[in-house]
């Protein structure tokens, strides 16, 4: 494997076949929202356990049909994210901040993702920007960027830069959050340059990973994360059934993310997406759950555990 990840982002399982050839295994089928697995995080699954609960999250569950009619609450775009897009590639939910659709691509398909459906090419904050750079400055209330997607790190360093700087021109932004999957999941995207970039904005740095479970923190990960210490780290999960939905396993992965710096910041509820059934844990259990993590471990390792409403509301349970 080499050292440089946008030459790694080509080794990756991107259909059944592959997967199947590399798992030793029939049990994957293409569906429509396809299967990308980088071979990093390919390699830390147990090939001998077929409820690997890293295998879960990149497998596609066929017995599941996708319709695009709405299945007791499950629907095309649980968010309704245009809805809140003021400016295509822009979302405003909440008073002080906007999140941005830097980039429509990821290192990992989660089969979970609530974007799945996204129509991300009517939506590139990249091209937009213009439009984007105005909207921010007519509203001086907004005091915090985050760049989302897709995963923002699949941006080259230089493009990243460039969105980076350009932002920090605007006076009033003084935060800037960037929500990332790649770091785990291929951890040599932590480059020296993404390092100083990210080190020395004026900005204050926020890097928020998505971390589901302690089996991801491999020791690559904990290597090059240790290298963005001085920036805020904090780490936001799914609750994901069979994957993740027990208190040792919450409770692990707390203790893991604060031994290489990262406080667990969000536990979302899953967001309602056709076709991802198999993975909702209800509110009442998620609750429950949450009660006694908040027993077993200090306050500061307890995430929030959050559900995004559609349209503008994020409920705290
Ligand atoms: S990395 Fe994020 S945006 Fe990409 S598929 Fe996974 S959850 Fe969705």
């Amino acid at each position: 494997m080499s050292n440089n990840w946008q030459q790694n982002s080509r080794h990756t399982l991107k259909d059944a076949s592959s997967c199947n050839d590399f798992f030793q295994s029939q049990k994957f089928q293409d569906k429509t929202f396809p299967i990308k697995i980088p071979l990093e995080f390919a390699k830390i699954i147990d090939k001998n356990n077929p409820h690997d609960p890293l295998l879960k999250q990149v497998m596609p569950n066929v017995a599941i049909k996708t319709t695009k009619q709405d299945i007791s609450g499950f629907s095309i775009s649980p968010l309704e994210d245009e809805k809140n897009m003021p400016v295509a590639g822009l979302i405003h939910k909440y008073p002080n901040r906007v999140l941005l659709i830097a980039s429509r691509v990821c290192a990992i398909h989660c089969q979970y993702c609530f974007r799945q459906n996204f129509n991300y090419g009517k939506h590139d904050a990249l091209s937009n920007y213009p439009a984007i750079a105005s909207y921010i400055q007519i509203n001086p209330q907004i005091n915090e960027v985050i760049l989302s997607g897709g995963d923002p790190l699949s941006l080259s360093d230089e493009k990243l830069a460039q969105l980076i700087q350009k932002i920090a021109k605007i006076p009033h932004i003084k935060n800037l959050r960037i929500h990332t999957r790649s770091a785990v999941v291929t951890p040599n995207r932590i480059t020296q340059k993404l390092i100083d970039t990210l080190t020395q904005s004026k900005l204050n740095m926020v890097l928020v990973t998505h971390v589901n479970h302690a089996n991801e923190l491999s020791s690559d990960f904990a290597h090059a994360i240790k290298k963005l210490n001085g920036i805020t780290l904090l780490n936001q999960s799914v609750l994901l059934k069979g994957v993740n939905d027990n208190v040792s396993t919450l409770s692990a992965l707390s203790m893991g993310l604060f031994e290489l710096g990262i406080l667990p910041y969000y536990l979302h509820l899953l967001d309602k997406v056709n076709g991802t059934q198999h993975f909702l844990v209800s509110d009442k259990n998620a609750q429950q759950l949450h009660k006694v993590l908040q027993k077993q471990l200090s306050g500061y390792l307890v995430p929030k555990l959050v559900k995004d409403e559609n349209l503008d509301s994020k409920t705290w349970l």
